[in-house]
């Protein structure tokens, strides 16, 4: 009788630690996500005079999106540059920066993408994906070389691949690569964003 009663009240006291984790969770997701917005920084006119420098072509859109996915100093891209780009895209202007200083340094002709803005969270967490505020782009190929085709070739095309991601990591605070998890052999996540992770090696 006292074993059952021991048993009973383990089982209770896990119960209750499995509640207040989950509840628990959320709490720290939530904070997460709302001090997430505080630290938003557009960067103002100095990083607009920097996207000039960098020969850009872009217009300015000022602060776009939504209370919950705001993009502060949005521009629209319509080349970065000495390189092309897909289709024009969305950018908050500290992210296009970064793109436009990256497609710089890798002396890309062309890059391929398959969008930058977009108000979701991370998939598989609740936590606000780097989208949701204009500072993350997937990108899906650089010139000849597709990153769902060439990503561990031995050969020029892989190794511009390879070379790119590690560049990427010099100026994007996140880079996430075929390397990272299945959510990504088809493109390079690069975004400007909270936390430090280069997974640029194949
Ligand atoms: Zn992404």
């Amino acid at each position: 009788m006292r074993l059952l009663l021991v048993f009973a009240l383990l089982l209770l006291g896990g119960a209750v630690a499995l509640i207040l984790a989950v509840q628990h969770q959320s709490y720290v997701i939530e904070k997460f996500n709302q001090v997430r917005l505080i630290l938003l920084d557009g960067q103002g006119a100095d990083c607009l005079a920097e996207l000039e420098d960098l020969g850009v072509d872009f217009t300015t859109l000022g602060n776009q999106g939504t209370k919950k996915c705001p993009v502060l100093n949005a521009v629209k891209l319509s080349n970065l540059g000495q390189t092309n780009i897909s289709t024009p895209v969305v950018l908050s202007c500290p992210a296009a920066t970064k793109l436009a200083h990256w497609a710089r340094d890798i002396e890309a002709q062309r890059i391929s993408h398959v969008g930058a803005l977009n108000c979701r969270n991370m998939r598989g967490s609740r936590i606000m994906s780097e989208h949701s505020f204009g500072l993350a782009i997937d990108i899906t190929a650089i010139d000849d070389a597709v990153v769902s085709k060439h990503w561990t070739n031995v050969g020029a095309r892989g190794k511009k691949l390879r070379f790119a991601a590690q560049i990427a990591c010099q100026h994007f605070s996140n880079v996430l690569t075929p390397n990272t998890n299945k959510l990504h052999k088809g493109h390079f996540h690069f975004d400007y964003g909270l936390g430090y992770k280069c997974d640029a090696q194949p």
